[in-house]
């Protein structure tokens, strides 16, 4: 098992944690179908579509 060669003081590891461990919201586009919002490059989950087109049928689909 790997061992640490020696003790990192408070300073080097606060200046590491400050510029790496960033927490950033995760990107959200309107659907252009439906308007709501969803994650980039991923299916809507509100209505299935992406690119276009149906991919999945959602369950909740009040058109009928
Ligand atoms: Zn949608």
């Amino acid at each position: 098992m790997a061992v640490p060669k020696g003790k990192v003081s408070k300073a080097r590891r606060d200046k590491r944690r400050s510029s790496v461990w960033k927490l950033s919201a995760p990107a959200l586009v309107k659907c252009s179908k439906c308007g709501a919002l969803h994650m980039p490059h991923r299916m809507c989950p509100e209505c299935g579509y992406y690119n276009g087109r149906q991919v999945k049928a959602v369950a909740v689909e009040a058109e009928k």
